[in-house]
């Protein structure tokens, strides 16, 4: 019985959402006298940074160091994670709920015969049978799933385990396999990057506006604020369907599902479309002048004011700490 653990990287770095993965692959193994925790990373980054597995709880990580294996090559993805599987003898296999690994996940429950479960937000309950919780309807109920396979598949939902990151560095083995040219059959031959140093679905903090702000004449002080706290920025549907700013930073159902550690709304209504993309945050605050916003009902802290006086103020308090 062994737990491997799939990890993503993105910009040189291994993603919290990764670690987040690790550390609960390292708490289920705990719980079920699973052993050391392996995990695996496809594709070109620093081993230095893959090393930090370990302080998640990794043992070891088996690096496939191949430059074709990028983000894009799915297909590809799911067969070297099914080879490292089944060369490790895994049972479990662990990995973080995202695009990239519903894709990889859906593919890999087919090739291993496991039982796929997605958006995980508890270890199993193990005391009679083997029943997975997770989260649905975009975070507004929980299901119990039992699996019953022997090989078993866990996406883990962001935010949803704490993130321990006290171990040792993980050792580093590379692996050269043999991927067939047939998983390579599609690739992506360009990317838009979006604008801004950090991407707004890995961002652990978001500074988002809404049709509040008025006009884009204005999101000087969101971008500012942002800037200080090393925040990603975001904005409401109808903010980059009049054109205010980009697609790309349109929280919600419809647009980017975030999971940072503080979400800061401003002059956004709260509207459940929007709060769909949102819930997976840690910590919410809204800054809005109408004390019956809906979004205040979903926020840890709240502030009643007018966005164009809070905002310049509150950014000159964090830059003073
Ligand atoms: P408004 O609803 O206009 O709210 C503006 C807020 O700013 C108000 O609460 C107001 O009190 C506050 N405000 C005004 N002036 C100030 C000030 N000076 N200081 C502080 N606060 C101020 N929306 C999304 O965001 N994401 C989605 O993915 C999404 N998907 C959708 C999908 C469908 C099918 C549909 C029908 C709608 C979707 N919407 C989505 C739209 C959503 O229903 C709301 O219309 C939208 O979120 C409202 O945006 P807003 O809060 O910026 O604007």
């Amino acid at each position: 019985m062994s737990i491997l653990v799939y990890i993503e990287h993105a910009e040189g770095a291994v993603k919290k959402s990764s670690l987040e993965a690790v550390s609960y692959g390292k708490a289920l193994s705990e719980k079920i006298g699973a052993g050391d925790v392996i995990a695996v990373a496809l594709g070109t980054v620093e081993s230095s940074e893959l090393a930090k597995a370990g302080s998640a709880g990794a043992s070891k990580v088996m690096h496939v160091n191949d430059d074709k294996l990028t983000a894009g090559v799915i297909q590809a993805h799911a067969d070297a994670v099914a080879q490292v599987y089944k060369q490790v003898g895994a049972t479990t296999l662990v990995l973080a709920k995202s695009s990239l690994g519903d894709a990889v996940a859906a593919r890999l429950s087919i090739k291993l015969g496991a039982g796929l479960v997605s958006n995980v937000v508890e270890l199993p309950d193990t005391s009679a049978g083997y029943k997975v919780k997770r989260s649905i309807y975009t975070g507004k109920a929980f299901a119990e799933t039992e699996v019953t396979t022997e090989h078993k598949i866990l996406a883990v939902k962001k935010n949803a385990v704490d993130l321990k990151v006290d171990g040792e560095d993980a050792s580093i083995e590379t692996v050269s396999l043999s991927i067939g040219e047939n998983n390579f059959a599609t690739k992506i031959t360009s990317t838009d990057k979006a604008t801004g140093d950090i991407l707004l679905p890995e961002a652990d903090i978001v500074v988002s506006g809404g049709r509040g702000l008025k006009g884009p004449e204005n999101w000087g002080m969101i971008e500012n604020l942002a800037k200080e706290l090393g925040a990603a920025t975001g904005c409401s549907k109808p903010v980059s369907d009049i054109g205010w700013r980009p697609h790309h930073e349109h929280v919600g159902q419809t647009g980017v599902k975030v999971a940072p550690t503080l979400y800061v709304a401003v002059g956004i209504s709260g509207a459940i479309q929007h709060l769909a993309g949102v819930n997976s945050s840690k910590y919410i605050v809204v800054i809005n002048k109408d004390p019956e916003a809906p979004f205040f009902k979903a926020a840890d802290y709240g502030i009643v004011g007018d966005a164009f006086e809070v905002i310049p103020k509150l950014t000159e308090a964090i830059k003073a700490i």
